[in-house]
């Protein structure tokens, strides 16, 4: 989401405007839920901070549409645009979650695993966004990704193969544009904001009984569910040892049994498994 705001920013830069890009994420590791906010304007931009009424809003994983922490639809109108990486369509999402913003669907992960092999998402993700919301040009978007993917250091082959999914994502999306931008409220000298100062009880939470981390479900946070093969495990352990969520514990005879309620999905396990018996399976399939 880091890198998909950080393109869409730069394809508005390109295209003359002052942006300005933030990514807001925890100490959470991979598999975790990221924010990022854009605003772009003709003019200077001295707001600064959390956008609480967006035009838009991007969401790269549709299993945080109703996960009520998340708040993804937080502050979104019937102006307002939401688009959505999903198999489902408009109506079925705007359904299940009970929206008034204008909804649209592509299969980001789709063109992803075709083009690319993985669900590297940020670069289609940002070219669904800038088509879309009729942000950019496709020269601009390109430009933007050649360059934010340079920055992160990708080879010229995955950049190229970044391009054809982005183009393949712009292609395919439909150009619906966003409103136009709300009047400022006219409430004469706008005074500055103040970040609340919070109880020192919230501030600094204390543990203070064990076992709560249960209470805590992340099973919301997956894109793939991964699966055990137990016929090719070895017992080798390593699953268990390296999952960072400790969602992975032994059965008597030692297998290790995934705790879905508490795997987020960051597929760690799938990576490190030496004999590749554990799979892959998209939540929106499962
Ligand atoms: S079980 Fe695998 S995918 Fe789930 S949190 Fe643990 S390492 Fe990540
Ligand atoms: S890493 Fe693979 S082989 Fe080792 S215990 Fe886990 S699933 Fe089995």
């Amino acid at each position: 989401m880091k890198l998909a705001s950080r393109i869409v920013s730069r394809a508005l830069f390109l295209g003359g405007l002052n942006v300005q890009d933030s990514p807001l994420y925890g100490a959470e590791r991979r598999g975790a839920p990221v924010v990022a906010f854009t605003r772009f304007s003709q003019g200077p931009i001295h707001e600064r901070g959390y956008i609480e009424k967006p035009d838009m809003a991007v969401l790269m994983d549709p299993s945080l549409l109703t996960h009520p922490e998340a708040a993804v639809l937080a502050g979104l109108e019937d102006t307002s645009l939401l688009l959505v990486n999903s198999t489902h369509t408009e109506h079925d999402l705007r359904e299940r979650c009970q929206t008034l913003a204008r909804v649209v669907t592509l299969d980001i992960t789709s063109i992803a695993l075709d083009l690319l092999g993985h669900q590297l998402l940020s670069a289609p993700m940002a070219g669904f966004t800038a088509k879309a919301a009729g942000l950019a040009r496709w020269s601009q978007v390109a430009e933007a990704v050649q360059m934010e993917l340079a920055e992160v250091g990708l080879t010229q082959d995955l950049i190229q193969r970044n391009l054809g999914a982005t183009q393949r994502a712009y292609d395919a999306a439909p150009w619906v544009g966003l409103s136009e931008p709300r009047p400022a409220p006219a409430t004469g000298v706008r005074r500055p904001f103040v970040i609340p100062r919070l109880p020192a009880r919230i501030a600094t939470p204390v543990i203070s009984a064990e076992a709560t981390s249960l209470l805590r479900t992340t099973d919301g946070w997956r894109v793939y569910r991964p699966i055990i093969e137990r016929r090719l495990c070895t017992r080798c352990f390593i699953c268990f040892a390296l999952c960072p969520e400790g969602a992975i514990q032994l059965d008597l005879q030692n297998y290790p049994v995934i705790d879905y309620a508490h795997c987020k999905g960051c597929l760690v396990c799938l990576t490190e498994c030496p004999p590749k018996a554990i799979s892959q399976l998209r939540e929106d399939a499962a």
